[in-house]
């Protein structure tokens, strides 16, 4: 009976042991990725879409090489208002197994290493969709329409008008025709006044993102600055101007202090305004 009392003592004292042996092993690795964190002198953001890649499409193998080697040099993460599915199709694997991190769906999801580190989501009202329901029926829009208007993704709808299984045609059509037209604004107009809620953002060339307030993309300027304290960010965007979708990051950051914003037009135009802003900093 004793000798049944000491063994399970010393069976206790095990785990005790134990247990401080990997709380220490585990401080030890906080405390070094903290250190690691801090230590890194500039974080560098991109939008995809019209900043990385033409919009919708595959990066060009000439961007390609260049931001591979981009990645290797400088901690990099994408802020996209697109799922995980089309980030796959659009950037090259060796490009999403190295980046820093992916910030999918307007930054309701994370994905480290192709591998899912967060996500939130919210269910929009009946009132919402009737609505959009109805600016598709009633649209002035003379071309054909396709199928998938209302896209539903995490933590936010994007709507599109056209739809978006379209060919590339017709979404240049309508762009053009929105154009002028102004068809997105009017909708994005309406919307804000209708549902204050909701953040409703003009975005990509044919739709509109509908996103609830503080699910949108400048929720990654406040994480990113969590995870890194004192390195300078710096953000890419194509739609950085005001009812851009990259205005409320790009706000929230400079909000936040020690960041700087890069509105370029194009991905020609990324490689160009980063080449000149990294021998600047030199
Ligand atoms: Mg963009």
């Amino acid at each position: 009976m004793l000798k049944g009392k000491f063994s399970f003592l010393k069976f206790l004292m095990t785990v005790v042991m134990v247990l401080a042996i990997v709380t220490e092993i585990c401080e030890i690795k906080a405390s070094a990725e903290d250190i690691k964190s801090s230590e890194i002198e500039i974080i560098c953001l991109f939008d995809m879409d019209g900043t990385l890649t033409p919009s919708r499409q595959a990066m060009t193998e000439k961007f390609a090489k260049w931001f591979y080697d981009f990645i290797n040099k400088n901690e990099t993460y994408i802020v996209t208002g697109s799922d995980i599915g089309k980030i796959k199709d659009q950037i090259p694997e060796n490009i999403y197994e190295k980046i820093g991190g992916i910030y999918a769906s307007m930054g309701n999801e994370l994905y480290k290493k192709g591998k899912i580190v967060y996500r939130r989501d919210f269910k929009p009202k009946k009132s919402l969709l009737k609505r959009l329901e109805a600016y598709r029926k009633n649209t002035k829009y003379p071309g054909q329409l396709y199928p998938n208007y209302i896209e539903k993704r995490c933590g936010m709808i994007n709507f599109c008008v056209l739809g978006r299984d379209c060919p590339n045609e017709a979404r240049v059509e309508y762009g053009k025709w929105d154009a002028v037209n102004g068809e997105r604004l009017e909708i994005q107009k309406e919307l804000t006044k209708l549902f204050k809620e909701l953040d409703i953002v003009i975005g990509g060339a044919i739709s509109i993102d509908i996103v609830p307030k503080g699910f949108g993309k400048e929720q990654v300027a406040d994480r990113v600055r969590k995870t890194y304290p004192k390195s300078l960010i710096v953000f890419v965007g194509d739609r950085t101007e005001e009812g851009g979708n990259d205005y409320s990051l790009a706000q929230r950051l400079l909000q936040l202090g020690n960041s700087e914003v890069i509105a370029v037009k194009d991905p020609e135009d990324t490689i160009k305004c980063l080449e000149n802003y990294m021998t600047k900093r030199k």
